[in-house]
This record gives C-alpha cells, structure tokens and sequence, in this order.
C-alpha cells in the first residue's frame, strides 16, 4: 500500500472532518488546514493520536508551502449564514485559496480537488441539473460572494490545468448532512433537528415548497475519494448528490417524527435568491466513478438525529 501525503484545507469542518477520517483510516499521512471560522478542533480531536495526523491553524487567502501528493481543497465556509457575515472573506477564501492551492499542485505536480457546489447552477431553470448546465446565477445578490466565489474558483482550476497542466478535479457537491454539522450555522438540516430536539418551532422559509436534494456525508466522502482516483484525462466537473428530492415542508414532517417531536411548522420570510428546486443529475458520476448514493434520506437523517440528540444532552 502507498502512503500518500495529503492536504486538506478547511479539514476541520464537517465534511473536510469525515474526509481526513477516511483517509487516514486507508493508510494515508494527513495534513488539516483550517482557520477555525466555522470547523472547530472539536470535530477532529479524536484524530490527534494519530502519528500520521496533524493539524494546521492557517487561513488560506495565504500562501501555504508544504510538501504533500495530494490537495483537498474544501476551505470555504457552506451555510448562507455564515458565507454572508463576512462576504469579502468568502469571496477572498474561494478565489485566493484556489489560486494559493493551484499555485502548491503546479510546483508539487500533485492533484487538487475543488470541493465545489450545487449553487454554480444557482436558480436553475433545467431540471434536474446536469454539468452541462451553465447555471442561473445573480451576480450581485447576497448569496453571490458564495456562488460566484466557487464559480471563478472552477475557472481558475479549469486554466490552470489548460494553461499549466495541472492535474485537477472538480466536484459540484449537493446539499450535504450528517453528524459534525454545526449545530448553529443555520442550513435546514441541523436547525430543524436542533428545533424538534428541543420542542421549538420549526421554521420554514417562505411556503415550504421550494425543493433540495439531500446527501448524506459518507456517501460524499466516498464520491470525492472515487473522483481523485480517476486518471488526469478526467477533471470533471462531476455532480455529487442524491436525487432524491424533497420539499422542505416533507423533510419537516420526516424529522418530526422520525424526533417523535410536538414541534409547530411556522413560517418565515424566505431570504432572497433561495434557490426554488434542486436535483442532481448523477449520470457522469455513475460512468466515471461508479458510484452513487447508498444513504436514503431516512436513514442517513436517525443517524444524524442520534448525533444532535447527544451533543444537546
Ligand atoms: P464547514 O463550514 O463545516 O467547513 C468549512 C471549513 O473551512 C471550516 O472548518 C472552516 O473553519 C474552514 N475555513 C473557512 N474559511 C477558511 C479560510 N479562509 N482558511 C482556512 N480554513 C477556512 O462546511 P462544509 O459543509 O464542511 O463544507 C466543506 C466544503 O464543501 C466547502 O468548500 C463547501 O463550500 C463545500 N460544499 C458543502 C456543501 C454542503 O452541503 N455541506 C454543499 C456544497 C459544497
Ligand atoms: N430553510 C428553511 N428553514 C431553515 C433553514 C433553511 O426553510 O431554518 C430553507 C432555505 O430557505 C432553503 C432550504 O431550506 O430553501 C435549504 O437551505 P440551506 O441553508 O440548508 O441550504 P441552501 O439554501 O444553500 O441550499
């Protein structure tokens, strides 16, 4: 078995969390660079016996220099809550660590991979939504420092491997839940968990109509390690979600009573420019990586309420 160095930018939120998990458990060496915004240390402490672990305290927009195979490239903050606080630093988080971390792979000749998003495609008027859809994107909305950030970052990837050869891939992730999600950074899994938890309302933006596709995390985590394996000829992008698709008025009856709560559906404004529908179209990554979803919406939610329902204890 080789034992690959690999880096992985923002590893201390709750994906890059499960990612260095699986990687280190095949063996390899893993370095976790985070700045702490929104991952915490807590969410990888218990990787930290680990000789083969270790971890960085470093805010991407700067330069990083270090010897690794491999690049994950997942530092960005996800949930709209927290990409809007500071907007210039999300947009500077996506475009400068992309140029910081292609500027490491073209000396190292590693691989990188951008964890990209479903929100390239913005408010999409093709549904469900293949690669080769450009996308529905307001440029100057609030959500726009997160979706143009990605946007250019693909851009980015895609000339440095033109222009430079480097060896690139790119993974347009859907929405994604699972335990380590941050229970306050407000994306619709985690607040209505914590709400039918604790007997609060849940809050429902808008009428509860508009739809989202959930992945549950180990299914992610799996797709990404599928999506370095493949040979350079393949950068992607790849789709990486499940199609099952729910309004957010279902996925609120669902945790009731999967929680057994009393909870009430209220309703809020909803935020401007939420994106009315969302589905993946999963082909490509089923040609090329073999891979789709294992984890229902169901199961993938008993598992991640038994998590909450822990850490609320
Ligand atoms: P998260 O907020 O839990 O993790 C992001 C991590 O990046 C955190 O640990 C944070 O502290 C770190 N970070 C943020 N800015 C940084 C900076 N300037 N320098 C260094 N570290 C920084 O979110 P997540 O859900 O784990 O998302 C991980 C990646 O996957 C992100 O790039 C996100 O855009 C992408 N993604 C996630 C989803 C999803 O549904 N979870 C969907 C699409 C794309
Ligand atoms: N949402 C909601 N109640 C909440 C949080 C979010 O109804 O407490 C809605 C939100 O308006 C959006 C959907 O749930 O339509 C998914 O929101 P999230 O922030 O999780 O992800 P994104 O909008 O980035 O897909």
């Amino acid at each position: 078995m080789t034992r690959r160095k690999i880096l992985v930018t923002g590893g201390a939120g709750f994906i890059g969390s499960h990612l260095c998990e699986r990687l280190l458990s095949e063996g390899n060496e893993v370095l976790c660079l985070d700045n702490y915004f929104t991952g915490s240390k807590e969410n990888v402490v218990h990787l930290l016996d680990n000789p083969y672990f270790e971890l960085i305290r470093h805010d991407i927009v700067h330069p990083f220099h270090v010897d690794v195979d491999q690049i994950y490239n997942l530092a960005c903050p996800a949930s709209p809550v927290h990409y809007q606080y500071n907007a210039i630093k999300t947009i500077k988080t996506s475009v400068m660590g992309a140029i910081n971390m292609l500027g490491l792979a073209k000396r190292l000749k590693a691989k990188v991979l951008q964890a990209s998003t479903s929100e390239v495609y913005g408010d999409p008027h093709i549904h469900p939504q293949p690669e080769s859809y450009w996308g529905n994107v307001n440029p100057i909305g609030i959500r726009s420092c997160y979706d143009e950030g990605k946007r250019c970052a693909e851009t980015l990837f895609m000339d440095y491997h033109r222009q430079n050869g480097v060896r690139i891939k790119i993974v347009r992730i859907f929405n994604t839940y699972g335990p380590r999600m941050n229970p306050e950074d407000g994306r619709v899994v985690s607040n209505f968990i914590v709400q039918a938890l604790k007997g609060e309302d849940i809050t429902i933006y808008g009428d509860g109509t508009q739809t989202r596709s959930f992945q549950y995390v180990d299914d992610m985590v799996e797709a990404m390690i599928r999506m370095m394996a493949t040979d350079d000829s393949f950068t992607g992008p790849v789709n990486t979600g499940n199609p099952g698709e729910f309004t957010m008025i279902e996925l609120a009856r669902l945790i009731l009573e999967l929680t057994g709560s009393k909870s009430k559906l209220v309703f809020e404004p909803l935020p401007s420019d939420d994106p009315k529908q969302r589905k993946p179209d999963i082909t490509l990554a089923k040609e090329k990586l073999d891979w789709e979803p294992k984890i229902q919406l169901r199961e993938g939610l008993i598992k991640t309420i038994a998590y909450f329902d822990n850490i609320l204890e």
